[in-house]
């Protein structure tokens, strides 16, 4: 066998549950994940080929073909859209040679679209290989291209000063952090993080959780499932161990809060995790990085080391014996299924991303079949603060169902997007007023997963888990933008992501962007805009997760509030809507299809005419 993968194997002991981070350095090592080593690592680890390819082939950045030099991953958000995307793809494509989804004939570049990379704030945004570069133009594309061709490296262009990779000044070179608006929950300076898990580990796990529970924080991933109470299950839940994990893989598209707390406040979110581990009795924590922040990892590994020479992390915390836990960084690979918490514990156990069927839920069976909390981001960030500050200070925040602040990522048509911590009941108008949303027409809540309101039914709305629930997406568009291109966008978005374990899902999105195609044609009818309305009602209810559960939103809640930009685009005959089916657009790529099709029509004629 190959003595560097031989290496890898031993790093991870064989262990067939890291095989994404096995996979990961193979990448590395080849550019790629060639056959002859697939076939390797799958012999050291006691699997076939064929196991280690279904897990591998889940995931968009690993390549089963050779791959250029250097890897470009433009990413293609709408926002990015709204930007110059298009000017700097053509860019890319003239200056590299390399066409999308392929290599330039040297073998220097090779280039791929990709979704939301977290960056909304300053799109259009790309990759290259490791290293993140930010509100490109063509003219940026051409200086970055000649540079890599001048034989300087991404980290070179990008960090010209060599700042140290585990550095936040490193982060802070390649990409901003626009925090427009703190609050009294996120983005705290706390000075005592021993002195704060001192007196938790005094008051108890169960005093914490009631704690988190009388707060009443709920989830901030979306669900807003109680904090106590999922900590609660979780500790009842019989097993020989128990997991914390943090769920950091925000990728729905228009979110990057949490990149901005794993930048400013990383202690806070490490802090939450030992809060978390103290109350379930966990000994093992994992980060589960999404890949599009890698640049995150060097910095946030350097942080959990302070920790770990604070007496934060590692065997007896604050020199207590029954308290030991530690905190690893999972790098995912590129799916954005995986923010699903059952499809992430997969993918922490090195398989595809699917998710589970539920029952049973993670706390009472999850990673490695144990009790697991899955916590996201701001979640253990805010259990942090609510540990700070006590119970009835994070009641006072809020409203009654929502208690406490959410952060927003806001971007699209306004003055100022960035991130905004707001109180739960504030208005829609009041947070356009407040990022300069000067003539705000459309607002997708939550990204695509969530819902398109029309700011003038909706702006008086709060937001809230009673209304308007938010999970921290905010894409602003004015009346310039097509929202029915925007709808296609987000269509094709779900059925790239689906993992396809369920008919609706795999099925049903593509039929809905199909229709979504018909009626941008002008060939919809009324039948049409019925049978989404119906289509989509079955994929919401029959999908085995969060995404089919959600994914013909972007259609079904902008036919609700702007019902007139599908009406206006109905094919009409003497005043009557009509279904229509274009035949030739049907056998369009298909001639031996018209070919036999003609065939039969021949064949059905009177002999005479033939
Ligand atoms: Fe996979 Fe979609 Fe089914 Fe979820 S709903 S399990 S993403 S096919």
């Amino acid at each position: 066998m190959n003595n560097k993968i031989q290496a890898i194997i031993q790093r991870y002991q064989a262990d067939r549950t890291r095989l994404l981070d096995m996979l990961w350095e193979l990448h590395y090592l080849y550019g790629y994940l060639p056959d002859k080593a697939l076939s390797e690592l799958a012999a050291g680890l006691n699997l076939s080929v064929d196991d280690v390819r279904e897990t591998s082939s889940f995931y968009h950045y690993f390549h089963d073909h050779p791959t250029g030099r250097y890897t470009l991953y433009l990413s293609n958000t709408v926002i990015a859209r709204m930007n110059g995307y298009q000017q700097v793809l053509a860019a890319l494509e003239r200056e590299t040679g390399a066409p999308v989804g392929g290599m330039d004939e040297s073998g220097t570049f090779s280039l791929y679209e990709t979704p939301c990379i977290g960056l909304s704030d300053q799109e259009p945004a790309m990759l290259v290989d490791d290293v993140v570069f930010t509100r490109l133009t063509p003219e940026k594309v051409s200086d970055i291209i000649r540079q890599l061709k001048r034989g300087r490296s991404p980290a070179e262009i990008a960090n010209p000063k060599a700042l140290p990779e585990d550095e936040v000044a490193y982060v802070d070179q390649l990409i901003d952090t626009p925090v427009c608006k703190t609050g009294e929950v996120f983005f705290q300076q706390q000075d005592d993080y021993a002195g704060l898990l001192q007196n938790a580990l005094d008051a108890g796990p169960d005093a914490v959780i009631g704690i988190m529970t009388s707060a009443g924080l709920r989830g901030h991933g979306g669900a807003g499932f109680s904090t106590g109470l999922k900590w609660r299950l979780c500790r009842e839940a019989p097993g020989a161990a128990k997991y914390v994990i943090c769920n950091a893989d925000e990728g729905e598209p228009g979110t990057f809060k949490d990149r901005a707390l794993l930048t400013r406040s990383p202690q806070a979110v490490f802090m939450g995790m030992i809060l978390a581990a103290s109350a379930i009795g966990a000994r093992e924590g994992i980060i589960y990085l999404r890949r599009e922040y890698i640049y995150l990892k060097a910095y946030l590994e350097k942080q959990l080391q302070q920790f770990r020479e604070q007496g934060l992390l590692g065997d007896r915390i604050l020199g207590r014996a029954g308290f030991c836990f530690d905190i690893r960084i999972q790098m995912g690979a590129g799916a954005y299924i995986c923010g699903d918490e059952s499809a992430l514990i997969e993918s922490c156990e090195g398989k595809r991303g699917t998710p589970r069927v539920k029952p049973p839920y993670p706390v009472q069976q999850g990673y490695l079949g144990m009790p697991t909390c899955v916590n996201n981001v701001e979640t253990l960030a805010a259990v942090t603060r609510v540990m700070q500050q006590g119970a009835d200070w994070y009641q006072g925040l809020g409203t009654d169902d929502s208690r406490g602040c959410r952060l927003l990522s806001v971007s699209g048509d306004c003055l100022r997007p960035g991130i905004y911590e707001i109180e739960w009941g504030t208005t829609l108008n009041q947070v356009l007023s407040l990022v300069g949303a000067a003539d705000p027409w459309a607002v997708q809540v939550s990204g695509p997963s969530g819902e398109c309101v029309a700011v003038g039914k909706s702006g008086e709305r709060r937001f809230g888990y009673g209304d308007l629930c938010c999970n921290g997406s905010l894409m602003i568009f004015n009346r310039s933008r097509d929202l029915l291109d925007i709808v296609h966008h987000f269509m094709q978005f779900f059925v790239d992501e689906s993992c396809g374990i369920c008919t609706p899902c795999r099925a049903g999105n593509i039929d809905l962007r199909d229709k979504v195609e018909r009626i941008m044609a002008g060939r919809g009818c009324q039948q049409d805009l019925d049978e989404i309305v119906s289509w989509g009602s079955l994929v919401r209810s029959t999908s085995r997760c969060g995404l089919g559960g959600s994914s013909p939103n972007p259609i079904l809640t902008t036919l609700q509030q702007f019902p007139e930009i599908y009406q206006a685009k109905l094919v009409q005959q003497q005043g009557a809507l009509l279904p229509s089916f274009d035949l030739d657009k049907a056998l369009q790529g298909n001639e031996q299809a018209r070919i036999e099709l003609t065939q039969t029509e021949l064949t059905a004629l009177p002999e005479v005419t033939k």
